[in-house]
């Protein structure tokens, strides 16, 4: 480094929203020094968000969801390339074409990208999708154009349930498969997965919970699926919404502690190495980061929100630029929103981190309500259907660590004011990241060695 903190090289890895953030917030601090953006997709940097909403609709076209910069970055561009590799020691990233990108701070921000169908004949049959791309909602935005008989969708997180909520309002015929109870499950549990089970079928929508597709049928085109209860569909499309994988393999040989979790990071975003030793020139922000938040007992957070890729880019760029002590922690509470079959969610906190849910506000009757979390006696997430505005106000209860239940307040009529089970999935059964174990006997010899998941 060329001593100041506000000089030097800055390398970027990732150049999307947390990357683009990243870079506008560095320069906003006064870093003067070289700054170098790597991204694979060849594109600059696109919203994503609207691929499953707008885009799916036909309302905006694929290429047309660029995010606006806010200011001039004088960065150097090296898109449609991947990196590869980093050696930590060296200080550099090893890109695709060969190439190696010198740095004296480097930002991890490789997001995520969607898991593929299990089977690769199978997922390579026409008419199989994935959405995570502007290239791949394109596609997929064409081929819903084109009028299919029928789509799937595999897997109802919050991705497939706006696909299928895009479909239904195209006309489209739509069966949707979800292992789980119910949709939405997974993120904000069993209360508010109901009511999104009911609404789906009252859109029209052929949802089928409780089982898997077991196979994808077709002889080069997809024809059809078969599902686990030992019923099959016709299907022209099937979108695999299976969630996400963190896009960390290219740090596999870095010595920093990455893995299908994402990038462990502190709260002032500084990456772990793999003994879980804080680097002080590495720094990890957005989808693919993994760090401590004290609201939540210092658990680590992986979270795939808009909002929380903005704010930590914002504290990883000051925190590249600032001595010790100016750096400032990622506190934020982590928010989303979603839209679907005419719902308007939004989410403040963590709702999977609750023991308890209740009613505080509004009814399931009339799918207009706050649903607010609970664990270990306080408020941990509120999450608001069609009723956005109060949500403001659970948010201090979450920064407060208030008592759970809230007090009733002077809102409207509440439909049932009896807490019940949030029966969020037990985040150790969802698990499938490595091991890590330790070798060796001697203090001064002992290593960890990273088992790849069973
Ligand atoms: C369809 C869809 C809808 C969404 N809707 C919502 C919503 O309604 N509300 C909400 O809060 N959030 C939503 N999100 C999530 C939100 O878009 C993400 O939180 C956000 O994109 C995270 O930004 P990121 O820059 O950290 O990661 P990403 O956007 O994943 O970007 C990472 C970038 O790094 C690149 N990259 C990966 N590996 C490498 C490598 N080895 N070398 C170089 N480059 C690499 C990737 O190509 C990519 O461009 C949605 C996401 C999707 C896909």
């Amino acid at each position: 480094m060329h001593g100041e903190p506000r000089d030097g090289r800055i390398v970027i890895v990732g150049a999307s929203l947390t990357g683009l953030r990243a870079a506008e917030k560095l320069r906003e601090e006064g870093f003067t020094g070289s700054l170098t953006l790597v991204g694979e997709e060849p594109q600059p940097p696109y919203d994503r968000p609207p691929l499953s909403k707008q885009v799916l609709l036909g309302k905006v076209p694929a290429g047309h969801t660029g995010l606006p910069q806010r200011r001039e970055l004088d960065a150097q561009w090296k898109l449609g390339v991947r990196a590869t590799g980093l050696d930590p020691i060296e200080k550099r990233v090893l890109l695709a074409d060969g190439a190696e990108v010198p740095f004296d701070r480097l930002l991890i921000a490789t997001g995520t990208r969607a898991r593929r169908w299990p089977h690769p004949a199978e997922g390579a049959l026409d008419g199989v999708f994935t959405l995570r791309t502007s290239d791949e909602a394109r596609r997929l935005a064409e081929r819903l154009d084109a009028g299919p008989r029928r789509v799937l969708v595999i897997g109802a997180g919050f991705t497939g349930s706006e696909i299928a909520s895009a479909c239904r309002e195209r006309g489209l015929a739509v069966t949707v498969a979800e292992r789980g109870p119910a949709p939405l499950v997974g993120a904000l549990g069993g209360t508010l997965g109901a009511l999104a089970a009911k609404l789906q079928r009252a859109h029209g929508v052929d949802l089928r919970c409780g089982v898997t597709v077991t196979a994808l049928e077709g002889d080069g085109r997809l024809t059809g699926a078969q599902f686990s209860d030992g019923t099959r569909i016709d299907a022209d499309i099937a979108v695999v919404a299976l969630g996400a994988v963190r896009n960390t393999e290219w740090l596999v040989e870095s010595g920093l502690a990455a893995g299908p979790r994402g990038v462990t990071c502190d709260a002032g975003c500084r990456a772990f190495d793999m003994y879980g030793i804080v680097t002080d020139d590495i720094f990890a922000a957005g989808d693919v980061a993994r760090f401590p938040h004290p609201l939540f007992e210092y658990q680590l957070l992986s979270l795939e929100h808009w909002g929380n890729a903005v704010a930590q880019a914002e504290v990883a760029a000051h925190n590249m630029v600032n001595p010790g002590p100016r750096r400032r922690p990622h506190l934020t509470v982590p928010a989303f929103w979603s839209s679907q079959f005419g719902l308007n969610i939004k989410s403040v906190g963590v709702p999977t981190f609750s023991d308890q849910v209740v009613i505080a506000q509004g009814s399931l009757k009339d799918a207009r309500l706050v649903a607010v979390y609970g664990y270990r006696g306080r408020v941990t997430a509120a999450v608001s259907v069609n009723q956005a505005r109060s949500l403001e106000y659970y948010q201090r209860l979450i920064e407060t660590a208030a008592p759970f239940p809230p007090a009733p307040g002077a809102a409207d009529q509440i439909e049932s004011p009896d807490p019940v089970p949030s029966d969020v999935p037990d985040p150790k059964l969802l698990s499938h990241g490595p091991t890590v174990a330790l070798t060796g006997h001697l203090p001064d010899r002992r290593l960890t060695v990273v088992q790849p998941a069973r």
